[in-house]
């Protein structure tokens, strides 16, 4: 007999080798399989899911990894369905259900019709195809100044797609920093005001996909075609772009074609442009037509207000205290602070506790890494005085020469960005004070806000720096 809990059991394996176990562990270990019924024929597992954030982010980012999978476990006739956890304002969540309210909503798309394919990529439950996803819009994008300049381009391209200097539009930065999240919200805006435009979003690996199939089937011509012919194309992460020769022949023409016509085109790559490798270099330069614009990781204020904004989108005030331990603790992107955010709410709508900062950090243990453990504070010396090839003991000496002073700032900085104490960074560099270190750090902030070329370089050690930990 089948039950909802068996049902799910069985979608926990299938899923458990799909994702990260980070990403089991947040998004679906907080799952609860609540019904299994008969409708219209077909069977419908309704889940419990911990809040309307939640929701949207299984929605948003797992949408189609549920749905093959159920159609794995159920057959064909499946539905999903959703009971969302409203978490009341003023009233601490509980466990029981009379002080939760409830909402119920049928996963989008819920007629299951997908075939039980095996999962291409393991970590691709991604975006489905060509699809905008709704959420992704520039209300619920948090402007900061990591990423503004970004996000007024954006706007700029939305309004008048086509008909700006800014085409194409290139925006890049590092993971889960808000890449396909702006450039969604790019789409979406112009669908609200113009639904007649032709707006298309794909990743560039959906499209050398679906190229290489259509070579096979013989139907390059209606592939080819199809593109041409719209308003405003939206491609994800370009750089999957690179080496694959036939597929950047092939958008090349496109590229060409919609830019002579004057429509839109908006790119995304997780570099710069000049670092995406085995792309040729008639392809590059055109990315470097337009405008590109980065996105850097979020400081504290912005981190701060998103997690702020997320919280009250689900209708959760958290203690100051709270907000401030996540921000401060969790700098890397914004995907992971969102990560935070949830199992922290997950966390706290299964227990009692009050969510206060014992709760979060004991929630959090496993977000919260100290990436110092493994990057020590010579290591980073060693790293930024490669990078400006000068001698690592120079950072020692008590000269005042400009460029040495320059590296030695930018290399406490680093240190300091890894949370190492300003008295720990002081005394590696040569025995200083803690307040060189301060006035170290501050400098740094002055010549990222004022010099385009250095917070380019800073970004690019910081890229470094994150891939080691
Ligand atoms: P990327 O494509 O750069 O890896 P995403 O666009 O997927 O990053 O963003 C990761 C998550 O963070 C998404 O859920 C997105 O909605 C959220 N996010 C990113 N930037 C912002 C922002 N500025 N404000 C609010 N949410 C954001
Ligand atoms: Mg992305």
């Amino acid at each position: 007999m089948l039950t909802a809990d068996s049902v799910w059991e069985e979608c926990l394996v299938v899923i458990r080798d799909n994702v990260s176990p980070q990403c089991f562990q947040t998004w679906f270990t907080p799952l609860e399989a609540v019904t299994l019924e008969e409708e219209e024929g077909f069977s419908k597992l309704t889940l419990r899911v911990p809040g309307p954030f939640h929701y949207e982010y299984l929605e948003g980012q797992y949408n189609l990894l549920l749905r093959t999978t159920l159609t794995r476990v159920l057959g064909e006739k499946n539905r999903l369905s959703y009971e969302v956890v409203v978490i009341q304002e003023d009233s601490r969540p509980q466990e029981t259900q009379e002080t939760q309210n409830t909402y119920q909503v049928p996963a989008s798309d819920s007629v299951g019709h997908h075939k039980p394919v095996p999962q291409p990529e393991p970590t691709a439950p991604s975006v489905v195809k060509s699809q905008l996803m709704e959420n992704y819009t520039f209300d619920k994008f948090v402007v900061g100044d990591c990423n503004q300049l970004a996000y007024s381009v954006a706007r700029a391209i939305a309004d008048l797609p086509g008909g700006t200097a800014y085409n194409p539009f290139l925006v890049y930065g590092g993971v889960g920093l808000g890449k396909t999240h702006l450039i969604h919200a790019i789409g979406n805006h112009i669908l609200n005001w113009n639904s007649d435009k032709k707006v298309s979003y794909i990743s560039s690996e959906r499209f050398t996909n679906d190229f290489v199939q259509a070579i096979q089937e013989k139907k390059v011509q209606s592939f080819s075609r199809y593109y041409r012919n719209v308003d405003v194309l939206i491609i994800d992460d370009v750089q999957f772009f690179g080496g694959k020769e036939k597929t950047q022949e092939e958008f090349f023409c496109v590229f060409n074609e919609l830019q002579q016509n004057g429509n839109q085109i908006v790119l995304s790559a997780d570099r710069p442009p000049k670092e995406i490798e085995g792309i040729e270099d008639r392809l590059l330069s055109r990315f470097c037509w337009g405008l590109q614009a980065d996105l850097q990781p979020p400081d504290l204020e912005t981190r701060t207000a998103i997690l702020m904004r997320k919280a009250n989108e689900i209708g959760l005030t958290l203690p100051h205290g709270v907000i401030d331990y996540i921000a401060q603790n969790i700098t890397k992107n914004i995907r992971e602070l969102e990560g935070a955010l949830v199992r922290l709410l997950a966390q706290a709508t299964y227990t009692t506790q009050t969510i206060d900062e014992s709760l979060a950090k004991n929630a959090l243990k496993d977000f919260v890494t100290r990436p110092h453990a493994m990057l020590s504070i010579d290591r980073i010396q060693r790293l930024v005085c490669d990078y400006f090839g000068i001698d690592q003991n120079r950072l020692h000496e008590k000269t005042k020469k400009r460029e040495i002073v320059q590296v030695r700032q930018l290399a406490m900085y680093l240190c300091r960005e890894l949370d190492y104490t300003h008295k720990a960074i002081g005394l590696q560099f040569g025995g200083r004070d803690h307040s060189t270190v301060v006035h170290a750090v501050k400098s740094v902030n002055n010549l990222i806000e004022t010099d385009i070329n250095y917070r380019n370089r800073v970004a690019d050690i910081r890229r470094k720096v994150n891939l080691l930990t």
